[in-house]
């Protein structure tokens, strides 16, 4: 952790930075899986404005890296939504004269050079990227500044465009990385009030002069490679792909119309999921001015799951459809009642504005500590902890597959494999029965989120999973295991979420629903609990109190 990795890149692009290689015959920006769109993309900006001093074309890279998807466990659904919108960008660049050139690339740990091999084949003396913060990415950008350095000629830029407040900023008075959220939290809404930069808009891109198509090199990048219509290896059934262009239509309007229809319109009754919110109703026509908007109610109504009560913007957040800036900077000037920089939690915008600052928070994180992105706890002494090892995979898969036996968790993790989603309060519930009533180490859960999850993004989901686990930062104590019969029943009053999710025990009324009998779950051909929740909640604290110890 004390060599950070993002700050040994940071050195080294202010050398690459300003190296002069003369104009070239165009400029490069390399986009990558986090930062998909045209609008306030701070590489891309800086890409487009070289180009246009230099008076030489644009050109925008995107590569393929299977191998990658495969090491980092990622999901079939994530990879379609990247496919979608970056056909999307595709035609939007096309029609800025600006080609999207996409390569498919094996293995992984030549993608520096084949990178440089690229730049200099198209005659490019300026590369502009924006940083990702995971290790396995960081890795990749210092070997491609290296090997620049070595070729000679080639300036490389890498930005931060990911977070509101770029990692490595916010430090406390000892000049530290915080651990805990809130006095990180306190100095987010504090740099972002004083400082306009943070949330300071990147232009558009311009377009190309129409005489790109008289250079037969950079003409043959508009047509060369087709965006595939899946990965191999990564397919989705025609019934899921279905349901995701509905519940996530692709692009950077459709990132837009979701924000603005959280800001403005009101929340509708029986929306539980994504195709009921997004495809059925509750588009931005039906705006309001009134006080009771979905953002205005979040703050009392955002940990229901019964319901449509927080945002769903996460996959566009984590493929960088839309910046977080722009999400933070949410403005209702017709009622004047949304500020740019609200921090209070007393307000539904506050808290929203909040949780946009968890996740730069875990980002932060995922900078500073590296050994999170390597599957190791934050708190150390947690490796030795001991986890159930007899029966963990078929306990695994009962919890994978929704059949525990406890309804809210069965329905959530339903609703995951249907829909690729799930609201945070049942992320941390199942999280929570995983790692503390089943005792199954936290890393197969945060793997299969990871599988799973449209918006998969390794900051959010290892800090979420960590917390939840009682291991990582500002966490969960872990004495206060989530009760998951109360969750149930708080969360989910009339049983609508699961009687959608889990429709055997539909005809079950009140508590019945939330904790069946085992009389009754068995006539209904629904499970017994796995576990007994106390017992199981005796068992994690005699472990978490003495890790290490059987
Ligand atoms: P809203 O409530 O509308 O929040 C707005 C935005 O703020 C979100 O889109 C998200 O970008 C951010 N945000 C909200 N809550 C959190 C949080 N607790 N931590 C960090 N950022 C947050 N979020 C992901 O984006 N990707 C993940 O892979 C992911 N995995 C998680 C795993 C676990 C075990 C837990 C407990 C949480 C995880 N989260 C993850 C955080 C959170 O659950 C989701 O961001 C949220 O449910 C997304 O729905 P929304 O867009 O409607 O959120």
């Amino acid at each position: 952790d004390e060599n950070q990795p993002y700050l040994i890149l940071q050195d080294m692009v202010q050398k690459t930075k300003d190296v002069k290689g003369g104009k070239g015959e165009c400029v490069l920006y390399w986009m990558r899986m986090v930062d998909m769109r045209l609008k306030d993309n701070r590489a891309l900006a800086k890409a487009s404005k070289a180009a246009k001093e230099h008076g030489v074309p644009l050109v925008v890279l995107f590569m393929f890296v299977p191998q990658d998807y495969i090491a980092h466990d990622r999901g079939a659904r994530k990879i379609d939504f990247m496919l979608r919108n970056l056909r999307i960008l595709k035609d939007d660049l096309k029609k800025l004269n600006i080609p999207l050139y996409t390569e498919t690339h094996s293995p992984r740990r030549t993608v520096p050079s084949r990178v440089l091999e690229f730049i200099k084949s198209i005659g490019c003396t300026q590369l502009f990227a924006n940083m990702e913060y995971e290790i396995d990415e960081l890795r990749r950008d210092i070997k491609l500044c290296q090997l620049a350095q070595q070729e000679q000629g080639v300036s490389i830029d890498v930005l931060h465009d990911r977070c509101v407040v770029p990692p490595g900023i916010i430090k406390s008075k000892q000049d530290k990385d915080y651990s805990v959220y809130s006095p990180y939290s306190k100095q987010w809404f504090q740099y972002i009030n004083s400082d306009p930069q943070y949330l300071a808009k990147s232009p558009s891109p311009t377009a190309n002069d129409e005489s790109i198509h008289k250079s037969e090199k950079l003409r043959a990048l508009f047509d060369s490679t087709l965006i595939p219509d899946c990965i191999p290896g990564f397919e989705l059934t025609s019934e899921q792909l279905a349901h995701m262009e509905s519940a996530f239509p692709a692009g950077e309007v459709a990132a837009s119309e979701i924000l603005d229809r959280f800001l403005h319109t009101k929340t509708s009754k029986q929306q539980l999921t994504l195709e009921d919110a997004f495809a059925k109703g509750g588009s931005s026509k039906e705006k309001t001015n009134s006080a009771h908007t979905r953002i205005h109610e979040y703050g009392d109504r955002r940990d229901k799951i019964d319901g449509d009560t927080t945002s769903r913007l996460s996959a566009y957040l984590a493929l960088g459809v839309i910046a977080a800036r722009t999400a933070e900077m949410s403005d209702d000037s017709e009622s004047a009642t949304i500020k740019a920089t609200d921090g209070s939690r007393k307000t539904g915008v506050g808290r929203w504005n909040q949780e946009v600052a968890w996740r730069d928070f875990y980002n932060n994180i995922t900078a500073c500590f590296p050994r999170t992105s390597m599957g190791r706890p934050f708190i150390e002494k947690y490796a030795d902890l001991k986890w159930e090892l007899e029966l963990p995979e078929a306990n695994l898969e009962a919890w994978k597959q929704g059949m525990t036996g406890y309804p809210v968790v069965d329905a959530a993790m339903r609703c995951l494999n249907k829909t690729g989603w799930m609201h945070n309060r049942l992320r941390m519930t199942t999280a929570m029965f995983l790692t503390k009533d089943l005792m199954i180490d936290w890393r197969f859960g945060e793997q299969y989120f990871s599988q799973q999850l449209v918006d998969h993004d390794l900051a959010s989901n290892n800090g979420g999973w960590q917390w939840s686990a009682s291991t990582g930062v500002d966490p969960a104590p872990y004495f206060r295991v989530f009760n998951p019969y109360l969750q149930s029943e708080k969360g989910d009053p009339d049983g609508a979420f699961i009687r959608h999710f889990v429709p055997e025990l539909a005809s079950l009324k009140g508590k019945e629903l939330h904790h069946p009998s085992e009389a009754h779950a068995e006539k209904l051909g629904y499970p017994k609990p796995l576990i007994d929740h106390f017992e199981a909640k005796d068992r994690a604290m005699r472990r978490f109190k003495d890790p290490g110890a059987v």
